[in-house]
């Protein structure tokens, strides 16, 4: 079943999806959504571009370097950003910041503290928000985290991926897992609220075997929440994929068995399974929130804080503010320019019109809780569900008749073994993905 429905498609981290952006928005559209939008909380994404080398399954906006200096250079610049948009989201409270890339860590603790304090300065922080960041396990003290608590952040994320090492030369990713046991537990004894780390299947060398010394580290890694992804190998994309030879990659059967066998592992462990991809402890805040309905997800993948406008800052970065979404420019040397010439980054985006809004709920819906309410969205919206989407219910009945889901007078609920079609079953509510020439420009479902 799974591989009948193994097509290209969006991993719906917004509606529409950045393929939708379009250069015609501009920063007026920026500040006028952000005008309009009725919420106070806020999320900040701070993107930090910069990694120590390079990892060959990336598909992130990175630049490799050795040269430290060069993000002094880079904060100079997002502090600018910073201080052109804090001013409009004044009335805000930000909840909720994250820092991604690239590498987060590649900073100095110097560096991060300049960076904090300013954030801190600028915006108008909750008390009790919640404050992550990504870490790369290797070029970095155990004591950093001991820095990280103390200006504030409370959740760390960590790139595990794989922790065999012919997986790991062969994605030029060496590091030791006692560093991560460690680091985790030093995490844990300074108080940090919740550990992340990420898995990878499909990566070249992988098998079921090999997988299990990952999982079986799990174990003595003890993360609160588990990320687990499918490489997506696109070389025509991204340069850095060209390194790994085609005959490396387990073919699709056995990417499909290193997933049941992830999955089935991680939840043998006592894991909540979350939404598409990702596993918590019981007790962890997003195994509640997937129990009480109330999940959400962005840019970052699912979140138990839904009602917050997205601001991103640096290079690359998606906002979702009000009814838009916008992006910052790509590179470095446009981001300066941007910055200098105009006093801002923003490239494209778009400004989300009703039809887009109830087909993101929609979606959102389906992502998080596998189940649509057809009343509750009348009610928000005013229409009359199952004739606003009479052509969408029609593609729906491929997967009523293989019995992957239920759609009645109330409700579309989606059967728990459909969980990993998730995405081809939100498809059918995608107005934009009407070719297959579009479908091509997203990676495979599974
Ligand atoms: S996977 Fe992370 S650390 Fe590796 S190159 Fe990509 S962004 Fe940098």
């Amino acid at each position: 079943m799974l591989s009948k429905y193994d097509v290209s498609g969006p991993r719906y981290t917004s509606y529409p999806t950045a393929v939708e952006f379009s250069d015609d928005f501009q920063n007026s559209d920026l500040v006028n959504a952000i005008a309009a939008s009725d919420t106070d909380d806020l999320s900040l994404y701070l993107h930090i571009p910069f990694c120590h080398s390079l990892c060959y399954y990336c598909g992130c906006n990175k630049i490799v370097t050795r040269h430290k200096e060069k993000a002094d250079e880079y904060i100079d610049y997002l502090c600018r950003e910073i201080d052109a948009r804090a001013p409009l989201v004044s009335n805000k409270t930000v909840k909720q910041m994250h820092w991604g890339g690239g590498t987060p860590t590649f900073l100095s603790k110097q560096q991060i503290s300049r960076l904090v304090d300013k954030l801190k300065s600028a915006f108008q922080f909750d008390p009790n928000i919640e404050m992550g960041i990504e870490v790369d396990p290797r070029e970095i003290e155990l004591d950093l985290v001991d820095h990280l608590y103390q200006v504030g952040f409370n959740r760390l994320s960590i790139g595990v991926q794989d922790v065999d090492s012919k997986v790991q030369k062969a994605i030029n990713r060496l590091q030791s897992t006692e560093f991560i046991i460690d680091l985790v537990k030093r995490a844990k004894k300074v108080g940090f609220d919740s550990v992340n780390i990420d898995l990878i299947y499909g990566l070249p060398h992988q098998t079921t075997t090999s997988f299990a010394n990952t999982i079986a580290a799990v174990k003595n890694i003890d993360p609160d929440r588990i990320s687990l992804f499918s490489y997506a190998h696109l070389p025509s994309r991204f340069a850095a994929q060209r390194k790994i030879r085609d005959q490396w990659l387990p073919s699709s059967a056995q990417k499909l068995e290193l997933m049941q066998f992830a999955i089935e592992s991680l939840v043998d462990m006592g894991y909540e399974f979350i939404g598409m991809d990702h596993f918590a402890k019981p007790d962890d805040e997003l195994a509640k929130a997937q129990c009480q309905g109330t999940l959400h997800r962005n840019f970052q993948g699912y979140t138990t804080l839904g009602d917050c406008d997205l601001l991103a800052l640096g290079v690359s970065a998606i906002s979702a503010m009000g009814q838009s979404f916008s992006q910052n420019v790509k590179t470095l040397k446009e981001y300066y320019q941007a910055i200098d010439g105009y006093g801002q980054p923003l490239e494209k985006g778009i400004v989300t019109n009703t039809d887009d809004v109830i087909r993101a709920f929609v979606i959102r819906q389906l992502m998080c809780n596998f189940r649509v309410d057809k009343h509750d969205v009348e009610q928000r919206f005013n229409i009359v569900f199952d004739d606003y989407f009479a052509d969408d219910l029609q593609t729906l009945l491929v997967f009523i008749n293989d019995g992957l889901l239920v759609n009645d007078n109330n409700a579309i609920v989606v059967n728990a073994k459909a969980r990993l079609l998730i995405r081809n079953i939100c498809m059918s509510f995608d107005a934009y993905l009407k070719t297959k020439l579009h479908q091509q420009r997203f990676s495979k479902v599974i």
